[in-house]
């Protein structure tokens, strides 16, 4: 048995960068990942803003820097594959708004591959292959036992993703509500721009659709209700894009996985225990994404773990300062919850219909007053909607809000 400064349940982007974050600072770090090769299997969209994600510490260090707002890319191993600075909002049949946000799709397993390497670098030993299936109190520290194995930490991080393992282990609530998403990979570059489709009328259980540039292929997934026929709805989705023609050989992978959709979980650590990224809850839960949040709060997790071990105390009062950190990021902020509830559970296909109509052509991200007067107006002389204003504009700020951290 070893015994760490800190042990890190789970080799995702959260528990790398929790894991990069302590071993700078010199603490004996273990990550435990229960696959036997890091970002590998992997679900994700590989879609990305730009804005947040390059310039969070620990984030993958590749030598392209945002210069003059343009990516210089590397030529040999940078995980960015395609740089996408057009943005498309398909709301309903009617409407297609537009967005000028810094976006990139990413080659996520070399991403994740990347962050493990600079983890390493740092000083961080790599479990792999090595489930965790216990945590328990041990002696002021916790011990935590793998299928084969067992370790003790003064501090455990729970990085391990949307099962949430680790907040059950440790008797916390984990995540409530969960989406599905599912995506295709299939060949050829279908679209120039990161298009996202809210389309209720047509498809009852999709909260939204993607189309993804990648370098030389196209991810196209959904995020559908959990009791849905998620692979039907997509499916359906790739008809309705109109991408005709689609074989089974065009289709170089097909993936699924789970996201929390119910907000940050209530209680983020224990004595001796913090919990980031997916396995908190802390996702974006508009656009479901969740990579660079998971980067930030494993960061804010392991830096009160060095705090903690300045100081020699690992008890829920010294464990409590990061989530209180973390509260002071938009990720947080109840508004992304309440305009999620709103725009998925609240708003029908005609409102989004309707919506589409008024803000055809126009860019979202930056409406100039005299447009917000013009939908106000419009609102105001169509009763339906008028209701329903103060709720368009919840989502709006939420929007807002939640944009920069990802999709
Ligand atoms: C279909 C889909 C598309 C998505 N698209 C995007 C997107 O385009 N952009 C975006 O920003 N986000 C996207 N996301 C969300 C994003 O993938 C996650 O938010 C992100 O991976 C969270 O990182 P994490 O490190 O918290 O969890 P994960 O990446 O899930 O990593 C957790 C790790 O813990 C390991 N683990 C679990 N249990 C144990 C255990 N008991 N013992 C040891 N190891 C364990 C797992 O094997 C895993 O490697 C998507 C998700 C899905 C499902």
């Amino acid at each position: 048995m070893a015994v760490y400064n800190v042990l890190i349940v789970g080799g995702g982007p959260t528990g790398l960068s929790a894991a990069t974050t302590t071993a700078k600072q010199g603490l004996t770090t273990l990550v435990i990942e229960e696959h036997t090769e890091i970002g590998k299997p992997l679900a994700c969209g590989e879609g990305v803003s730009v804005e947040k994600l390059f310039s969070l510490e620990n984030m993958p260090k590749i030598d392209s820097q945002i210069n003059n707002q343009i990516l210089r890319l590397q030529r040999h191993e940078s995980f960015v594959e395609r740089i996408v600075n057009a943005q498309r909002f398909f709301f309903g049949t009617k409407g297609v708004a537009t967005a000028s946000m810094k976006t990139v799709t990413i080659n996520r397993p070399l991403f994740d591959q990347i962050m493990a390497k600079q983890a390493q670098n740092a000083g961080v030993e790599l479990l792999l292959g090595a489930q965790v299936i216990a945590i328990n109190p041990k002696n002021g520290r916790l011990e935590i036992r793998t299928t084969n194995e067992s370790h003790e930490a003064n501090i455990v991080i729970g990085c391990d993703g949307p099962s949430a393992h680790s907040v059950r282990m440790m008797g916390l609530q984990p995540p409530t509500e969960y989406v599905q998403g599912v995506e295709y990979k299939i060949q050829g570059v279908h679209t120039d721009a990161l298009d996202f489709y809210f389309n209720f009328n047509c498809f009852k259980k999709m909260h939204y659709g993607w189309s993804f540039p990648k370098k030389n292929h196209t991810n196209v997934g959904v995020v559908v209700e959990p009791a849905s026929k998620p692979m039907k709805i997509l499916d359906q989705f790739i008809r309705y894009l109109g991408y005709k023609n689609i074989k089974d050989e065009e289709i170089i992978q097909k993936i699924a996985g789970i996201i929390p959709a119910s907000g940050p979980i209530p209680k983020r650590y224990r004595n001796n225990f913090m919990v980031a990224g997916d396995a908190a809850g802390l996702t974006n839960s508009i656009f479901y994404g969740g990579i660079s949040i998971g980067i930030h709060s494993g960061m804010l997790a392991g830096q009160t773990a060095v705090k903690a071990h300045e100081i020699g105390k690992f008890d829920e009062q010294q464990m409590s300062e990061y989530q209180k950190n973390s509260q002071l990021h938009p990720y947080t902020d109840p508004i992304i919850q309440q305009a999620h509830e709103i725009l998925y559970n609240k708003f029908s296909g005609d409102d989004i219909e309707t919506f589409g109509s008024w803000v055809d052509g126009w860019d979202i991200t930056s409406l100039s007053m005299f447009r917000k007067v013009r939908l106000f107006l419009k609102a105001l002389f169509s009763p339906s909607m008028l209701k329903k204003f103060g709720d368009a504009r919840i989502v709006a700020h939420g929007f807002s809000k939640s944009r920069d951290w990802g999709f």
